[in-house]
């Protein structure tokens, strides 16, 4: 038999009683976390969001309230009235923050029941993610998931007051609106009203942001949805948040500036003090350095070191003398067996070989061979007795060396190209190989340990091989660096842009960029990219011509919320973060979306559904 609330009122919340409430009369409201039965008496752990509280029915009682207790199970929701009472020092629990008083019930009232459970929000570790999935509102019950959704709550609301702090608007965008410049695939939305046309879900607010600089509202942030249709790793969503900005009269550093403020607001949520200004490299230092632009930086970065070696060193060992030879450095690693060597071949990309791209892993022997050329690479890269050194170089060809025939440039940048960019690529690759294998050995894969980086200067254009042209590297509307536009159409692939990531330990958290501001270097660039007038017009036309009334120059950055949350919490995945999230195959469990639609809602959208084999 269930109760009804009737007059109650809930006085305080479970998680929050101390020994300072001894004596208080409560009444709490919650679910049945845990019951023990131990006959004369019955425990329960009563739950709510703020924690967990133990609940007592005595014998003493009554005979009915503990008839009643008896009844409970695993997430009942009930009222208990009753009064807080010290526990005897033998039974105080020092792992909960309540564990120092529980709550005698003098009333017990049971609001609802519940069936049996799939799995109980009781544990912390439960295997089977399709279930948690299946059943969220139960997985969100659990004390981690609570936890992650306040956190989540707490992160946004810090970054909203830092940004208003600083004079910033938040203000709506639409969603159903146009394919926007981000270059994925869009989530489309049929018009009923107008038969075969279609909304585009926005792949971020971009065009909307900049037009708002265009109105005059000078400083402009969301936290935003975005969608975007793309194949789904592990740490994407189709839908996805965004802490999107805009500022006019921007240069970077005023961007940088308000990203570090509320980034350190974000992080303080974890009470961790954030050191600003973040370092920043150029993306050619990054890939120098750590052959990649979004670089880890808690491990040592790569050294250069092919002047150590006489010409004819390289040659014995059929290095391309005209390439980068670049040592990496595992710190800790230890002395390895040959097996143990040979084993670790495997992790390297097979890519690699095709390129021609050598890892030189038994530095005894290389020792052996060219002593003081080795104490050299010890000594410039400060690699320790125990640290693990790998040599990585471009081989010589059979027809010679590779370096006269460069390969095509698939993401040249200003120095940084072809060949030598494959080689840093690759040094880069076996560095990250490397230091995921040797985790536990070097330890600097610390999970707290917070490495913030501005990467700077991005080429402006990558180069599409299967299209064979060039591609905006971030998007259309982002500024040539004022100094590259002559080369704008002479050598694009030495044109950088005024583009930025912001990069922590090894992801990327979010890009943007100063835009262009001007009609006449807009078309340059829209030309620059192959698109003929009438596709501009056709795509952007509105947005050329807005470009055209006044424009300051502006500029702004978006950083994925769920990946800051997922961060903070110390979580691997961003689904556990978000309250309701889609599987890698773009599910929806508990909902169970996407599904089919009735004849009817087709016939009104003008929609005719037909199987991929018959388009
Ligand atoms: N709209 C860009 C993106 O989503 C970010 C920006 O340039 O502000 O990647």
């Amino acid at each position: 038999m269930l109760d009804f609330v009737g007059e109650l009122k809930r006085t305080h919340m479970c998680g929050a009683l101390r020994a300072s409430d001894a004596g208080s009369n409560v009444v709490l409201m919650g679910w049945v976390n845990r019951r023990r039965d131990l006959g004369n008496l019955i425990f329960i752990d009563l739950r709510d969001r703020s924690g967990v509280t133990q609940v007592v029915i005595t014998a003493e009682a009554g005979a009915e309230l503990h008839k009643k207790a008896e009844t409970l199970r695993s997430e009942f929701v009930v009222a208990v009235v009753g009064h807080v009472k010290l526990r005897d020092p033998g039974t105080v629990n020092k792992n909960i923050p309540t564990g120092e008083i529980e709550v005698v019930a003098d009333q017990l009232r049971i609001l609802n029941d519940c069936k049996p459970l799939p799995f109980s929000p009781a544990d912390s570790d439960i295997a089977n993610e399709e279930v948690r999935l299946k059943y969220r509102y139960l997985d969100l019950r659990r004390a981690e998931m609570q936890y992650n959704i306040q956190l989540r709550h707490k992160v946004a609301i810090a970054i909203r007051e830092y940004l208003n702090s600083q004079g910033f608007y938040e203000i709506e965008t639409p969603f159903m609106t146009r394919s926007t410049p981000e270059g994925a695939r869009d989530y489309l939305v049929p018009s009923r009203v107008h038969p075969g046309e279609f909304y585009a879900l926005p792949q971020s607010p971009q065009i909307f942001k900049q037009i708002l600089m265009i109105s005059g509202f000078d400083k402009y942030f969301q936290i935003v949805r975005c969608f975007r249709d793309e194949d789904l790793r592990a740490d994407r969503q189709p839908e996805f948040t965004q802490i999107d900005l805009e500022i006019s009269f921007a240069r970077p550093d005023m961007v940088f500036a308000v990203v570090e403020g509320f980034l350190t607001a974000a992080w303080k949520t974890i009470g961790v003090d954030l050191q600003t200004p973040f370092p920043r490299m150029s993306y050619d230092d990054a890939l120098r350095k750590y052959g990649i632009d979004k670089p880890d930086m808690r491990l040592p970065a790569m050294t250069e070191v092919r002047d150590v070696f006489a010409p004819e060193n390289l040659a014995s060992l059929s290095i391309d003398a005209n390439l980068p030879v670049v040592a990496v450095v595992i710190p800790n690693v230890g002395e390895l067996s040959r097996k143990e060597r040979d084993d670790l071949r495997t992790l390297y990309p097979a890519k690699l070989a095709q390129q021609g791209i050598k890892v030189f892993d038994d530095s005894k022997r290389l020792e052996k061979s060219f002593p003081d050329a080795m104490a050299k690479v010890g000594e410039r890269s400060g690699a320790g007795e125990k640290d693990y050194v790998v040599l990585v170089a471009a081989g010589v060809s059979a027809e010679g060396s590779h370096s006269e025939q460069p390969a095509k440039a698939t993401k040249p940048s200003a120095v940084v190209t072809g060949r030598e960019r494959e080689v840093y690529e690759g040094a880069g690759q076996v560095r990250l190989a490397l230091a995921q294998k040797f985790a536990e050995r070097h330890g600097c894969f610390n999970k707290r340990d917070f490495r913030f980086l501005w990467v700077t200067d991005f080429p402006m254009f990558e180069w599409d091989e299967e299209e064979g042209r060039w591609n905006a590297a971030h998007h259309p509307f982002t500024s040539p660096h004022e100094d590259d536009m002559d080369k704008l159409e002479s050598d694009p692939g030495a044109v950088r842009a005024l583009a930025y990531d912001i990069v922590l330990n090894g992801t990327e958290l979010g890009s943007g960029s100063i835009r262009i501001h001007r009609q006449d270097i807009q078309s340059i660039i829209f030309k620059a990219l192959g698109m003929s007038k009438e596709e501009q017009q056709e795509r952007f036309g509105f947005f050329l011509e807005a470009l055209q009334y006044g424009t300051p120059p502006h500029g702004g950055i978006a950083l994925g919320l769920d990946r800051i949350v997922m961060i903070l919490a110390g979580a691997d995945s961003l689904r556990e973060v978000i309250p309701f999230p889609k599987t890698a195959k773009a599910i929806d469990m508990m909902m169970d979306a996407p599904t089919p639609v009735s004849d009817k809602q087709l016939k009104e959208l003008s929609i005719a559904v037909v199987e991929k084999k018959d388009l």
